[in-house]
Order: C-alpha cells, then sequence, then structure tokens
C-alpha cells in the first residue's frame, strides 16, 4: 500500500499563526481564550499544558488574565468590553477573517444591505455579523437566497471556508437582482487550495483518510469533495484508523483540516504504516520531508506560488504547509501597487528574512531577487553574456543603466570613439557586457565598448576575408586627409587616394568627398597581412581620354595649341585631358636645337596624328609630316620658287598657323 500526502496539508497560514502567538504570550504566563483555539481537540489538549487554556465563561478567569482572540475573530463589542476590563489582549483573528469583517462594516456603513454566506453559528460568520451592527443577513444555500427580500445595494460575502462555486452561483442570481451589487471576495485560498489537492489526491488514490477535529467545518468540507471520488474516512486520531479499510487497497490519500498539527498527520500516517508494514518506509521518507519543509530557516531562498494579493501584501505559498507574506515594502523600493505585478498561481522566488513574533514568514522578493539578480549577472560575466539595458540616467563619469539594478557604464565604455555628449543616450537601450561585479555591494560595471570592439573586429575580419583586386564595393567616407579618404567597408577602411578620385586633377579630397557620404569604390589592391586596402573612385567612372581619343584617327590632320616645352619635345593639347607629344624630331624637317627656338606655350600648330597607344594612353604627333600632306607638297614646292624676300622661315609658318600662310601665298 501507497500513502500519498496531498500537495497543501494541515495548518494554515492562520493557524500557524495564531498557535505561534499563543505559545509566545503563554511563556510570561497563563493565557485564555474565550472556546477553543482550533477545532482539534487533541491540539486543544497539548496547548493546555502549555498555559493556554479554554474558557466558556469571564468568571472563569481574574480580572487582569490575558484573553486570546481566536482566528475566527469577535465582534467589536467584544474588543470594547475587554479594553474597558483593562485586560491585555492576545488578538490572532486571521487577516482574511479581519478583511471580511472590515468588508461588511464598511458595506453596511455605507447602507448596503450586508449578506452573508455561511453558517450562522459558525463564530467566524457571528463575528462578521457583529461589525454590521447584527444586520447582515446570513444565508447557507441559494434556497434561502431566494426567499429573502432584497434591498436596492447589496453587498455580498462569505465564510471563509466556503465553496467558491457556490458563492459564484449565487453572485450570479444576485447580478439578476440589482444593479448596485458589491461583492467581496473573501474566501480564504487556503481552504481552496486544500480542497483542490485533496480533490487531485482523491482521484489518483483507492482511498482517502481526512485528518481533523470533527466539528473542524474545514475538514468536513476536505471529506464531502473526497467522497465525491473515492471512500473516504474522516478522522481525528490515528487510533481510529481500522485494517479492515486498507484490505485491498494499494494507493491510500492522506489530508487533513486546516487545524490538523503536524504532529496528528505523522501519527495518522504512522499507524497506517504499522498497518501495512511493507510498504511505508518510502512514504514515510515523503511524508518526514514534507513535514519537514515546515522548518523553513531565515534565509532560505523558496520558490513559493502565490495564492493571494492585495494592493499591501501577498500570501506565498512556500511548500509543504507553510505560508508566508511577502510586504510591499519589500517587494520593491519603488511604491507600487502589488496587484499590478504579482498574479495568484505565479510562482516566485522568495527569501525568508524572518520569523516574526506571530510566527508569521516574513518574505522579500527583494533579496532574493537580488540574490538571484547577482548570480545572473555573475554568469553573464563568466560566460560574456550580453545583456540589453536601458539608460535611465547620465552621471558624472558616465552612465546608469537598468540591469535589474542600477549599473554604471564608464563614459569610456560607451562608445569606440569619444562622445562629448551623453545626452542623446537617456533610454537608449545598450547592449553590455558586465567588466566588473561587487555582488555583495551590489555593484555591476558594463561596458558596451567591449561588445562594439569585438564585433567590429570579427566584421573586419569578414570582410578583409571576402576582399579581392578588382572588387567594386560600396562603403562610407569616415575620415579626410590632405593625400586622400579613409572609407570604411565594414570594419576595415580602405584608402581612396586623392590621384584615384577622378580623372581629372583633384587638387583636396574636399572638393569631392565628405565624411559620411556613401561611395562606391573600386579595390586597387588588398595587403591582408598589412590590412591595407587601396580604392580607387575614377576606375568606376568613364574615362575622358578613351572617350575622346574615339574622335581622332592616325595619319589625320588637326589643330591644337602647344602647353609644355620640354628637351625632348612638345606637348599639344588637342582638347583638354588629350595630349599629345612632337618629338623634337618631327617638329620640323630642318634640325631644331632647341623646343623653344621654335614653339611657344599656348601656340596653336596643326600637326599630324602619327600615332595612338590606347594602353598608355600615348599620342604621338608631327608638325612635319603636315607639310608633307598633298596641299602642302604644292605650298612647299610654291615656296622654293619664292625669293628670299618672301621667303618665310619654319617658325613663321607654324606660329602664323600654315592655313593662313598658305591662304596668303596662294593670293
Ligand atoms: S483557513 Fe484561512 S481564514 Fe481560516 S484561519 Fe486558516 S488562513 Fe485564516
Amino acid at each position: 500500500m501507497k500513502i500519498i500526502l496531498a500537495e497543501h496539508i494541515g495548518f494554515c497560514f492562520g493557524v500557524k499563526r495564531a498557535i505561534l502567538a499563543a505559545e509566545e504570550a503563554a511563556k510570561a504566563g497563563p493565557i485564555f481564550s474565550f472556546g477553543p483555539l482550533i477545532h482539534n481537540q487533541r491540539e486543544i489538549e497539548r496547548l493546555e499544558k502549555l498555559g493556554i487554556k479554554t474558557i466558556t465563561d469571564k468568571l472563569q478567569i481574574k480580572a487582569d488574565d490575558p484573553i486570546l482572540i481566536r482566528t475566527h475573530g469577535v465582534g467589536p463589542n467584544v474588543y470594547t468590553a475587554l479594553n474597558n476590563e483593562g485586560r491585555k489582549l492576545i488578538d490572532t483573528t486571521c487577516p482574511h477573517v479581519q478583511k471580511a469583517q472590515m468588508a461588511a462594516k464598511e458595506a453596511h456603513e455605507q447602507g448596503y444591505q450586508v449578506i452573508i454566506l455561511g453558517d450562522k453559528n459558525h463564530a467566524e460568520v457571528q463575528g462578521i455579523v457583529a461589525w454590521t451592527e447584527n444586520k447582515a443577513v446570513v444565508i447557507a444555500s441559494l434556497e434561502e437566497l431566494k426567499k429573502l427580500e432584497l434591498q436596492d445595494k447589496i453587498a455580498f460575502l462569505a465564510q471563509t471556508t466556503e465553496k467558491e462555486e457556490k458563492f459564484a452561483e449565487m453572485v450570479k442570481y444576485l447580478q439578476g437582482k440589482t444593479t448596485d451589487l458589491k461583492v467581496f471576495s473573501t474566501i480564504c485560498p487556503s481552504t481552496r487550495i486544500r480542497q483542490e489537492a485533496a480533490a487531485k489526491l482523491a482521484q489518483e488514490v483507492n482511498l482517502m483518510i481526512v485528518i481533523g477535529g470533527k466539528h473542524s467545518s474545514n475538514t468536513k468540507k476536505l471529506a464531502e469533495i473526497c467522497r465525491n471520488y473515492v471512500p473516504t474516512f474522516h478522522i481525528e486520531r490515528a487510533q481510529e484508523l481500522q485494517s479492515s479499510w486498507f484490505l485491498d487497497k494499494f494507493k491510500v490519500g492522506v489530508t487533513a483540516g486546516a487545524s490538523t498539527p503536524d504532529w496528528i498527520i505523522k501519527e495518522v500516517v504512522e499507524q497506517m504504516e504499522k498497518i501495512n508494514e511493507s510498504k511505508v518506509e518510502e512514504n514515510f521518507v515523503e511524508i518526514q520531508e514534507k513535514i519537514d519543509l515546515q522548518n523553513v530557516q531565515t534565509g532560505d531562498l523558496i520558490k513559493g506560488t502565490i495564492v493571494q494579493v492585495s494592493s499591501d501584501d501577498a500570501l506565498i505559498d512556500i511548500g509543504g504547509k507553510s505560508e508566508g507574506v511577502l510586504p510591499v515594502t519589500e517587494f520593491s523600493n519603488e511604491k507600487v501597487d502589488l496587484k499590478e505585478h504579482l498574479q495568484v498561481g505565479d510562482e516566485i522566488l522568495v527569501e525568508v528574512i524572518k520569523v516574526d513574533k506571530e510566527g508569521n514568514y516574513i518574505l522579500s522578493r527583494k533579496n532574493a531577487y537580488y540574490n538571484e539578480l547577482m548570480d545572473k549577472l555573475e554568469k553573464a560575466m563568466e560566460t560574456g553574456e550580453i545583456i540589453e539595458a536601458p539608460v535611465v540616467e547620465i552621471v558624472k563619469g558616465g552612465l546608469l543603466v537598468d540591469v535589474g539594478i542600477r549599473g554604471f557604464v564608464p563614459a569610456s565604455q560607451v562608445e569606440r570613439f569619444f562622445v562629448e555628449d551623453f545626452q542623446e543616450y537617456l533610454q537608449k537601450t545598450l547592449r553590455l557586457r558586465v567588466i566588473e561585479l561587487d555582488k555583495e555591494k551590489r555593484k555591476v560595471v558594463l561596458s558596451q565598448r567591449v561588445v562594439l570592439d569585438e564585433e567590429h573586429q570579427k566584421q573586419k575580419e569578414a570582410t578583409l576575408e571576402q576582399l579581392k583586386e578588382g572588387q567594386t564595393k560600396k562603403g562610407v567616407v569616415k575620415r579626410l586627409t590632405n593625400f586622400g579618404a579613409f572609407v570604411d567597408l565594414g570594419g576595415i577602411d580602405g584608402l581612396l587616394h586623392v590621384s584615384e578620385m577622378g580623372w581629372n586633377r583633384v587638387n583636396h579630397p574636399a572638393d569631392v568627398l565628405q565624411v559620411g557620404d556613401e561611395v562606391e569604390v573600386y579595390v586597387l589592391s588588398v595587403d591582408k597581412d598589412k590590412e591595407k586596402i587601396s580604392l580607387s573612385l575614377k576606375q568606376l567612372l568613364p574615362d575622358p581620354w578613351q572617350e575622346a581619343i574615339q574622335k581622332y584617327q592616325v595619319n589625320s590632320i588637326v589643330t591644337g595649341k602647344v602647353v609644355r616645352l620640354a628637351t625632348f619635345g612638345a606637348f599639344v593639347e588637342l582638347e583638354p585631358g588629350l595630349d599629345g607629344l612632337v618629338h623634337i624630331s618631327r617638329i620640323s624637317k630642318q634640325r631644331v636645337e632647341k623646343v623653344a627656338d621654335v614653339l611657344t606655350v599656348g601656340q596653336e600648330v596643326k600637326v599630324k596624328i602619327m600615332d595612338i597607344d590606347t594602353d598608355k594612353k600615348r599620342i604621338s604627333l608631327s608638325i612635319k609630316d603636315v607639310e608633307e600632306e598633298p596641299e602642302e607638297t604644292e605650298y612647299a614646292s610654291f615656296l622654293n620658287q619664292q625669293t628670299s624676300e618672301d621667303s618665310v622661315t619654319i617658325r613663321d609658318l607654324i606660329k602664323a598657323g600654315q592655313d593662313d600662310i598658305i591662304k596668303d601665298k596662294i593670293k
């Protein structure tokens, strides 16, 4: 036989809190409770021994004896009476019950007809009714509700141990009856959680044992739920177990009411183990583990489940039978509404920061969060993980970013270049790497620059890898110098020399380009070892020389202008950008000693195109060969017939321009 404990079992938060508070108070002397502190006789007997006495009449105690108010709570009249007597009060009213009391009181004060779903004989319900000046109406069923004479304004709430479906059914009914309906969700989640766990378990086993006081309403409800699925026995103590119940049962579930202490659960389970010796060992360990879960220590980090949320605090199930309170101040340093951040059913990591005098586990999300965060940041530092974080503040020396806490990014670690003004970085998201971390002091220093450097290096390597001579690439002008422009090709810059910026002479790179310009460049050369790249713009531009030369043919005679003299000849410009050389030997049929003797810069001359070398862009010209053309031959013979007075020198001819002279001579 396998014994399985329900996931949520035994003492609820409110009962645990009450017992711890009572035990603490009883250390100073006996305390007295009107009625049993919880609905479990054996626990009452144990508490009696500790000095926590149950009374039914004030006559049973002395005038100054302290009074304990139970989890069920009491009406305001009781507080008044006890305070008037000057008694010390140990108030263990469960916060869930207090919530119901206050809801009823306020609704009543606002003129609402207060209707309570619950047991009118239960102390909790009677206490709530008392907060409405005994005006609230208690109903136990839909039928009773239907019989009620309803008013215009209705406030509806429930005893903390009521079933949610029943409550919801009545809410639905009331919605059809009034337009001013206030519904207060006062059903305790501990009850629901235990009920759900019991129902779930009951569907997996052959038999359920429900442990708890026979008068405990929540225990009775647990048994009722379990009976919907399997045979169920409601017991108060181990001695009630009968071996015949387990004869043909191989899986038995155990649950317990919210007022059942661990030690009774343990006793019952041990007794069940004895009944079926063979299969108990493993399960006892499980039981022990569950019960041990309650031994939560301060400083423990626990993943819990949110069971209830208000604006100011949240109730967290931290495993086993334990629940703790997460105050809003332990959730965040900011002033927040918890309801906007937490949802019932969500898991949350918390740290137990203390157990208060009343036995409540006080939890901190902040501490747990910081511990978790520091671990994450440490891991990110070790693995080099990139963290994205928005800039939240500009401070002296750098930026503050939000990485869960404020992280510092030094100014030098923001970019790969110097940043004068960080204003535009505010609210921008940076990609960062943790470079320093002090977990104790919760200080973290981050760098975007290392991320950028690394990416830049990778990009540079990739660009260099695929870069080849003769390629055409797009780039961005990064920097201008007197001798050229540096163009970013993607992580690496290439040099576009001023001489490569155009076919015509460029005096300064700034005449052609500006920083930031996108350009298409031709890769002239790549030195991967030295990471040197030479680029050209003009290679991608049409070559005016090649275009212009198309118009000229070898042997044709054209007019040009002497643009430069050299010892070996004269350069004659046929048109801008298209110069040819008249070698000294081709200036005249006569021997020419010095070029300057016959030609001057700016002089127009007729030249014959002797040769065009398109590869070397060289044009060979001749002046003397112009003379050999037929018309010039005639002209030459004509000249031979002239007297010395008529004769002209070659220089005269060239200077004047042959045509004019010829015309002159023909006239
Ligand atoms: S069952 Fe809920 S309401 Fe009742 S004492 Fe426990 S925690 Fe409080």
